[in-house]
Parts: structure tokens; sequence; C-alpha cells
């Protein structure tokens, strides 16, 4: 299929547990962020659009943060029914990270934890947060069709 005829990307970002720093991250992709728009619709984010609820059909989903309430494990099992692709974005939806210091002081049940323990994750973007090169080697392949090859310590390393 060539790239005028393939279908727009279906993209959507999400906030879970996390600081916003991944979603400013992504901000930093600066000029390529006109590239991104030529080739995706942002269908749902809380940087870019008013939509309470996640919607059907969406193809590649970025999730920043961990998953510390019933909210966040309402909207990530939410996600996962309506995504091809989930991205786990930046650390704290990784590992849990900086997030998840709070289970020291909290009781078993508000336990905070990554997002691979509650739904299946299909990319990791480690990073705290991810530069923002990273996330377009993920992105980019992904716009045109291709799965991403995510390999070497710029690519892998956490923090
Ligand atoms: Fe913030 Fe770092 Fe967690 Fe991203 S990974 S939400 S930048 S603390």
């Amino acid at each position: 299929m060539s790239p005028s005829s393939r279908p727009r990307l279906r993209l959507a970002t999400v906030w879970l547990a996390g600081c916003s720093g991944c979603h400013m991250s992504l901000l930093d992709l600066d000029d390529w962020l006109f590239e991104l728009a030529r080739f995706a619709d942002v269908v749902y984010s809380p940087i870019a659009s008013d939509c309470k609820t996640f919607p059907d059909n969406v193809d590649v989903v970025l999730v920043e943060g961990a998953v510390a309430n019933a909210d966040n494990l309402a909207l990530a099992k939410r996600l996962r029914r309506c995504s091809r692709v989930v991205v786990a974005l930046g650390d704290c939806a990784i590992s849990g990270n900086v997030t998840a210091l709070r289970n020291l002081c909290l009781p078993p049940l508000q336990r905070v934890v990554p997002l691979q323990a509650v739904i299946r994750v299909d990319l990791f973007v480690p990073g705290c947060p991810p530069s923002a090169a990273r996330i377009r080697a993920v992105l980019e392949p992904l716009l045109h069709g291709r799965w991403p090859q995510l390999a070497g310590p710029d690519l892998l390393r956490f923090g």
C-alpha cells in the first residue's frame, strides 16, 4: 500500500499516575509533530483533545504513568480492549518508578503497579522521561506500517 493510500493512524495518548513529564517529552518532538500530523489523527489525549471517553478502534496508544487507583485500572483495561498497539511510555508505566514510592507507606490494596501488571503491553519506551528521539524511534515506524526495532543503549536505558 502506498503511503498516500494508507489509512491515517488513529493515535491516542493517556496519562495515568505520572507527572506529565513523558507528555512534555512528546511535545519536545517539535517540528516532527507536523510530520506526525501528516499521517496520524490524535483521537484522544490530555494535551490535544477534550474527549471524555477513550474511543474504539485506536491503532496506537502511548500510556504515561503507573496504575495507582481504580480509575487508572478501568482506563487501562478499556484502552487495551480498544487499541491494537499499547506502548508503555516511560519508567512509571514500565516499572512504577517514582509513582510506586508511595507503596512504601500505603497498605497493599492500594499498591501502585506498572501497566503490564494489569494489561498486555506491546512496546516499552524507557526513560524518565524518555527522550523525544526515543519516542520518535517508536512512533515513526508505526506511522509507516512497520514494527519498531528497539535496540542499543540509547533506546533501552532507564532513567
Ligand atoms: Fe514523570 Fe518520569 Fe514517571 Fe514520566 S517516567 S511520568 S517523567 S516520573
